[in-house]
């Protein structure tokens, strides 16, 4: 998501951008999907690239939440987007070539050497090099660039949650209605949106202290875990368990990670921005917005202040009191999730409604934060 978002911004500053993404493969099959919140969507709509970046998805006129008795609780009528999230990123890739970046696949970052003058060496997987004058990682969760160029942050660790995804194919009695129906089952969190007639998107998440990886998950069948997120929804409404079994395909699912707040984002001309500066837990929804939120706004900076060190101090202080709010955010709706006894259920029965109308006062206000227009773009250094 920032990758390609931040080389649109830089070329269109006058920067020359260079784009390393370390797969090769089609991004539009890599995995599921994510909703992507209304401060998303006006990141790519300020640059101009919402229609054609955001083409494949569908809009969601609102998000409504049941308890694991089928009880309404509340709605969020914001609108929001879900999207394939290899087609929001084969979309932003292609607008980024159109700016002029130019893009190299099956590059995977594997060394980066700070010059004496400043500047960067970077080394590949494939043995192949390049240099560059400013580094910005965007390489994610468990970001390459920040383990090389910042070698003193903490790296990723297991946020307690495994996630999961899957299209479903189902009868007419499930409406295009436009809502995300959520439910906060006993023992996990599901959401499923009819995306057109017979077809569900639908995501899980639930608490697994122990760690499995992505390669354990992978052993599983699709039938074996299939049968697990059936099993644990046994007792919530009947629609959770009868969307899952009704998956076409594979299911996807994930181990999910989180990054704590680093002290530095940057050092000298390299800096982390996105998950790979703050991978928050996913139960707000707003990951790849802030990612796309932080691609802007580092345009921003740098178009102002065209010192890049200078630049990233000034970004990472504007930044890190939003990335770590929206942390305390997703943290109280985890918080919410699954609780274990029936008292702190009922005690979030009666919360959620609350919190929901306030976050969206809040949400409304960006929870205190505005994209500004970029300044006209200074001399680069
Ligand atoms: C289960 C789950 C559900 C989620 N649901 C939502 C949701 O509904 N809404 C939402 O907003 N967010 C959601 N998120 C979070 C969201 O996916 C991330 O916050 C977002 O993708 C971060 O964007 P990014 O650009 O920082 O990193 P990424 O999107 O992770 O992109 C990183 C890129 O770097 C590449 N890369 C990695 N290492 C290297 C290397 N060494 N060299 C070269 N390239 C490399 C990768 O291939 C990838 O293309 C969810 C996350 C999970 C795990």
């Amino acid at each position: 998501m920032a990758g390609p978002t931040v080389a649109i911004g830089l070329a269109r500053s006058g920067y020359e951008v260079k784009l390393y993404e370390a797969y090769a493969r089609r991004v539009q099959d890599v995995g599921s999907f994510f909703n992507l919140a209304p401060l998303g969507r006006k990141v790519l709509e300020t640059l101009g690239i919402a229609d054609r970046a955001l083409k494949s998805g569908t809009i969601c006129t609102g998000i409504t939440f049941q308890n694991h008795k089928g009880r309404w609780l509340a709605k969020n009528p914001e609108t929001t987007t879900n999207i394939m999230r290899g087609e929001l990123s084969a979309a932003l890739r292609e607008a980024a070539v159109a700016e002029g970046v130019q893009l190299f696949t099956e590059k995977r970052l594997d060394a980066l050497t700070e010059r004496p003058d400043g500047s960067w060496e970077l080394g590949f997987a494939d043995d192949s090099s390049a240099e560059a004058g400013i580094v910005i990682g965007c390489d994610g969760v468990h970001s390459d660039v920040r383990r090389l160029a910042l070698p003193q942050a903490p790296g990723a660790s297991y946020a307690g949650v495994v996630g999961s995804g899957g299209l479903s194919e189902v009868g007419e009695q499930f409406k295009v209605d436009g809502l995300f129906h959520m439910t906060f089952g006993l023992h996990g969190f599901f959401g499923y949106q009819t995306i057109r007639p017979g077809t569900i998107l639908w995501f899980e998440n639930h608490y697994e202290y122990e760690e499995r990886t992505m390669a354990e998950l992978a052993r599983l069948s699709n039938a074996e875990w299939v049968g697990s997120l059936v099993e644990r929804h046994r007792t919530d409404p009947g629609v959770v368990s009868e969307v899952i079994k009704a998956s076409a395909g594979e299911v996807w699912r994930w181990p999910v990670y989180e990054v704590q707040q680093l002290e530095q984002w940057h050092r000298g001309t390299a800096v982390v921005i996105g998950d790979a500066a703050h991978a928050i837990q996913p139960h707000l929804g707003v990951g790849a917005t802030l990612a796309l939120e932080d691609a802007y706004e580092l345009t921003a900076t740098l178009r102002r202040q065209p010192d890049a060190a200078a630049a990233f101090a000034a970004f990472q202080a504007d930044r890190s009191a939003r990335t770590k709010e929206m942390n305390k955010q997703a943290q109280r709706m985890g918080a919410f999730m699954a609780p274990r006894h029936w008292w702190q259920r009922t005690m979030r029965d009666l919360i959620l409604p609350v919190a929901v109308r306030s976050a969206i006062k809040r949400s409304e206000q960006g929870f205190g934060y505005r994209l500004q227009p970029w300044p006209p773009a200074g001399q680069i250094a």
